[in-house]
């Protein structure tokens, strides 16, 4: 959602907010190229043992380190005192080298991490105030990110030479004009910029992050120099702004522990457009919300139709298969019905087919049975009839026997007697 960078009504302090954003975005640009070549400044400098704080290769009193408010007593090393560490030694004496001005801010930097984190040796390259509890290289401001480049002459090698002709701290050196931007910004009297300055603004800024040397190539340098020709065109989106607004608080915050002089009239210009901007946001927040909820209506409706719809042709579809069923459950009875009276007439006509073959069977047998009957009674008639004959013969010859046998006997008895 592009939105109009009109904060203000009055043309030359909306300038003014847009040059705080342009600061932070070139800020951002950079923190990937400043923490690359952090990591080469560290192994330029040295492993250091890892066991050291920063009080113990700081000899006491070392100018601008040491606090001393009575004699022997400093407020720096109060709790820790220098020790002799050679490796530490050496370490520090080469931070102090490739420092631009020979005056690393020692009361920044945490010692016993200097072998792990690259940015606790950047840190020795910020101002001296307002930079200790800061943790990396995002957290750090526009006006940090600047110093190191600066004052760490190791950034010589990193970015073209006109950067830093005629070198630092001279008021022509480039890079200290861009410094000077973030100086001009915060410490304004009025909030006001004038549309030749912001476009001068605008110009150096892009400029330094279009450094042929790496910057050109770098994605993150890329996309702030997109952002910046957004803001400078009107093209950020209200969340940036949002997102912008917070860092350039930050930065105020930030300017106030280092005791820089940020006048009443910035601060309260910045809580001014912080508010413009809210309500900006939570009316296009509220927008958004209009618009989802008409489109979840039109979803909704959508839905129930399509279900509807969808509902009405499975219940169309289930009739029509209901009747299907029901048509051949009842074509499917009929053959059983037909098939079965079939069967059963075939049946019936077998049963009644064999039950009249039995009987004929049967009366057939019972007459055969008759006729055998019969013979067999003539046989036996003729039988007894024969035998009755023939015995009624034997018992004739027999009884003639006797008497011819008798008849003979008394002849012989006559005879014998005579
Ligand atoms: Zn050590
Ligand atoms: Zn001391």
């Amino acid at each position: 959602m592009a939105a109009g960078t009109n904060i203000f009504e009055d043309k030359h302090t909306n300038n003014w907010f847009k040059a705080c954003i342009a600061l932070n975005f070139t800020k951002e640009g950079l923190t990937d190229f400043v923490l690359t070549e952090l990591h080469n400044v560290q192994t330029l400098v040295g492993r250091s043992c890892g066991q050291c704080f920063i009080q113990n290769p700081i000899p006491c009193p070392t100018q601008d380190v040491c606090k001393k408010r009575k004699r022997n007593n400093c407020s720096f090393h109060n709790s820790l005192q220098p020790t002799s560490c050679q490796t530490c030694h050496k370490v520090k004496q080469n931070i102090t080298l490739l420092h631009r001005f020979n005056g690393p801010s020692w009361a920044n930097t945490k010692a016993e991490r200097w072998a792990m984190d690259p940015w606790e040796i950047g840190k020795c390259y910020l101002p001296r105030d307002g930079y200790s509890s800061v943790s990396s290289v995002q957290e750090s401001d526009f006006n940090g990110v600047v110093s190191i480049v600066l004052n760490c002459t190791h950034f010589q090698t990193c970015i073209s030479a006109a950067c830093l002709s005629p070198p630092p701290p001279d008021k022509q050196c480039p890079l200290e004009n861009v410094r000077q931007i973030g100086r001009d910004v915060r410490h304004t009297a009025d909030c006001k910029v004038t549309d030749a300055d912001l476009q001068y603004f605008f110009l150096t800024l892009t400029t330094l992050l279009a450094d042929p040397v790496h910057l050109l190539h770098d994605p993150l340098t890329t996309k702030a120099r997109r952002k910046l020709s957004d803001l400078q065109n009107d093209r950020l989106s209200l969340v940036d702004l949002g997102k912008m607004l917070k860092e350039a608080n930050k930065t105020l915050t930030h300017a106030k522990e280092a005791g820089e002089r940020f006048s009443e009239e910035a601060e309260r210009t910045l809580k001014e457009g912080l508010n413009t901007l809210e309500a900006k946001i939570q009316a296009g927040e509220n927008a958004l919300k209009t618009k989802h909820k008409l489109v979840n209506n039109e979803l909704k409706t959508r839905h129930i139709l399509v279900n509807n719809a969808l509902k009405t042709r499975q219940r169309l579809e289930n009739n029509a298969l209901k009747t299907r069923h029901i048509v051949e459950n009842r074509a499917l009875k009929t053959r059983h019905r037909l098939g079965n009276n079939a069967l059963k007439t075939r049946h019936r006509l077998e049963i009644k087919a064999l039950k009249t073959r039995h009987r004929l069977e049967n009366k057939a047998l019972k007459k055969k049975h008759r006729l055998e009957n019969k013979a067999l009674k003539t046989r036996h008639r003729l039988e007894n009839k024969a035998l009755q004959t023939k015995h009624r013969l034997e018992n004739n010859t027999l009884e003639t026997r006797h008497r011819l046998g008798n008849r003979a006997l008394k002849t012989r008895h006559r005879l014998e007697n005579k």
